[in-house]
């Protein structure tokens, strides 16, 4: 397969763990006698303060003309934010305009711990179980976010107003994917809402329930966002299958899963949209282990195997950089972020020894073994 791709190496950890990835990627793209182009654009504050723009005309035409776009994490410290204009710092003038530019409404974030790794978790063994494995889908283009905000003051009173809207198009597409995937995986489907307070929550709530009507084989289930919160801590595995989520929600909620199993380290995400796609880790851009060679690259090494998967259809060897992946874990190494009390250092990994080491575990193996 021949392919263009975009890399937007992002801001913090973001050219560190993108380094890990594109190794794992051009690996991949020898095995399999892939040839992919890659094309690096300026994104995220750095690029404001190099081109004074977070996403550049320059890096808008990269990605039009790539097939994919691999994103690294944007943004920097909070304290720092106020370097930047409100109107080009990288959420409101980088993430959400790539996001609306190719529509990338269903977000997956897959949150996997095996029954093997459970000491990453800090929750009791037993809450664990036989080990999570959730697909988090999160609608990625409506909503609050992408409401009207507004700063005002009427009446001598100052207030702040975000507009939460979405259309029946806009839920029935993605309820529609995650009914979708839930066939795929032969697993059950968990729509998260707030019907009882939004309009917008109940509006959600009726529209998935009428898609649920077309998929009468998968069995459904609907759940508070607050009860969700909670259950996810008390008892993660009863929401293994498909998780749906609106976009902030969803925000929220699959922070919280990184926790549950460990660290945001271990969140990659693909971002679908109807022709173009962009896969990016679910953390930010950690600009308290920026430049130590100690972020954890699982979320951008996973995000390339959900490129593979997603975005390219080529499950195999997503496959083989999955279990290149959980093999490393298997073999008990691990990044100072899943390093608890409970650990001993002896195997203890940095940044780039983690991608050294899926590169050697897909070289060793041949393909379709
Ligand atoms: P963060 O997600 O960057 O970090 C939260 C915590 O998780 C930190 O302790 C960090 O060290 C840790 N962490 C995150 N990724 C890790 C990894 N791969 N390995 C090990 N530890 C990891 O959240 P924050 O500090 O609140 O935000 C920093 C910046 O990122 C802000 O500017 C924020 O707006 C931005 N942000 C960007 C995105 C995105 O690019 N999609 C998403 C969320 C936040």
């Amino acid at each position: 397969m021949k392919k263009t791709i975009a890399i937007l190496e992002g801001d913090g950890i973001g050219p560190e763990i993108m380094r890990e990835a594109i190794k794992v990627l051009k690996a991949v793209e020898k095995k399999y006698e892939h040839t992919f182009k890659l094309i690096y654009a300026p994104f995220g504050a750095s690029a404001y303060f190099t081109e004074g723009s977070p996403f550049p005309e320059k890096t808008k035409q990269v990605c039009d003309e790539a097939d994919v776009i691999i994103k690294g994490p944007v943004g920097l410290a909070v304290e720092q934010m106020n370097d930047i204009p409100q109107e080009h710092r990288p959420e409101l003038g980088a993430i959400l305009p790539l996001r609306k530019r190719y529509d990338t409404f269903a977000n997956f974030r897959p949150v996997r711990l095996p029954a093997g790794l459970k000491s990453f978790s800090p929750l009791k063994e037993e809450v664990i179980g036989d080990g999570i494995d959730i697909l988090m889908i999160r609608e990625l283009v409506g909503g609050i976010y992408f409401g009207d905000k507004v700063e005002g003051t009427s009446t001598e009173m100052k207030f702040a107003r975000d507009d939460c809207i979405y259309t029946e198009k806009d839920v029935r597409r993605v309820a529609i994917v995650a009914f979708e995937e839930a066939r795929k995986r032969n697993a059950k489907l968990t729509n998260v809402h707030k019907a009882n307070v939004l309009a917008t929550g109940r509006f959600w709530l009726e529209i998935v329930e009428a898609v649920a009507k077309d998929y009468p084989d998968i069995p459904y289930q609907s759940v508070l966002v607050d009860n969700a919160a909670f259950q996810l801590v008390v008892n993660p595995t009863q929401f293994n299958g498909v998780m749906l989520f609106e976009n902030m929600q969803g925000d929220i909620l699959t922070d919280q899963a990184g926790g549950i199993i460990g660290s945001l380290g271990l969140m990659p995400s693909a971002c679908i949209g109807p022709e173009k796609s962009y896969v990016e880790p679910a953390h930010g851009s950690a600009p308290d282990i920026a430049g130590k060679n100690m972020a954890n690259p699982y979320s951008m090494i996973g995000s390339v195997a959900l490129l593979f998967e997603k975005c390219l259809t080529l499950p195999e060897e997503a496959t083989d950089i999955w279990s290149s992946i959980f093999q490393i874990f298997e073999e008990g190494f691990m990044t100072r972020d899943l390093m608890g009390p409970w650990h001993t250092k002896e195997k203890l990994i940095n940044t780039s020894d983690f991608g050294d080491r899926v590169v050697q575990k897909i070289e060793e193996t041949h393909q379709g073994t």
